[in-house]
């Protein structure tokens, strides 16, 4: 990779940080990271701070197991490791969200109301996201938290192939190809779990079939620019931060 490219993976990630905080995908907390295409052994994340206030010279470049590089002491985010056990899982993934999102959170602790593509922006999500049972994992003993190599691969072998991995009483994961695709899946994740949840007070919910799962899906994968250019927008905004 040039160094402007570079550039611009890293312009891209720092805009990321700033759409999902704007979508209300991250708050305080949750995180982005981006695979380096220089080195897929690698990927960039923002040190241990709050999104909306990322900008280039915060982002740090870390080993697949979670290792900051360059001799970097600034402060790591305490779950660097969900990133870095999901991309050696998974070569077809170039960008990794983990948020808190506030609408999925329900689908993660109720038992039989999994989440699925009510909505055909959400339709990704195909036959729904499997979730981590941290205590499986960690045991009963436990913070909630990925805070190590181990825990991070637990969760990586439960997403398996999915776009979104659901968190039990902690939030979410969601992948995609490219910083741009990952955010969009996050952003619409949230979306399809609030729709969800307020059709579900309704009555019976009809969710996306297989095929229309698939179908919409292949359809959407063309306007995931349109959706970024939209949400970059709104970076002005957070100029006074
Ligand atoms: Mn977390």
């Amino acid at each position: 990779m040039r160094t402007d490219e570079r550039t611009t993976l890293i312009d891209e990630l720092v805009l990321a940080n700033h759409i999902l905080f704007n979508r209300g995908v991250v708050d305080a907390f949750g995180h982005v990271s981006v695979r380096d295409e220089r080195d897929p052994q690698r990927f960039l994340m923002a040190r241990n701070m709050a999104p909306a206030q990322v900008s280039a010279q915060d982002v740090m470049a870390f080993a697949l197991d979670g290792t900051p590089l360059g001799e970097d002491a600034r402060k790591p985010y305490l779950e660097r490791f969900i990133h870095g056990s999901i991309y050696r899982a998974r070569p077809d993934v170039g960008a990794v969200v983990h948020s808190h999102s506030a609408a999925v959170i329900p689908f993660g602790i109720v038992a039989g109301v999994p989440l699925r593509p009510v909505c055909h922006m959400s339709s990704f999500l195909g036959d729904g996201a499997p979730i981590f049972e941290i205590r499986e994992a960690a045991g009963p003993e436990n913070d909630m938290l990925v805070r190590d190599e181990r825990l991070g691969d637990a969760l990586a072998r439960t997403l398996g192939a999915s776009p979104a991995v659901l968190m039990r009483g902690h939030g979410s994961t969601v992948v995609g190809r490219t910083v741009r695709h990952a955010v969009f899946r996050a952003v619409y994740t949230e979306i399809n779990a609030r729709l969800q949840a307020e059709a579900l007070r309704l009555g019976p919910v009809t969710y996306l079939s297989e095929p229309e799962a698939r179908g919409a899906s292949l359809a959407n994968e063309s306007q995931i620019d349109r959706a970024w250019e939209l949400w970059s927008c709104e970076r002005p905004a957070l100029s006074v931060l």
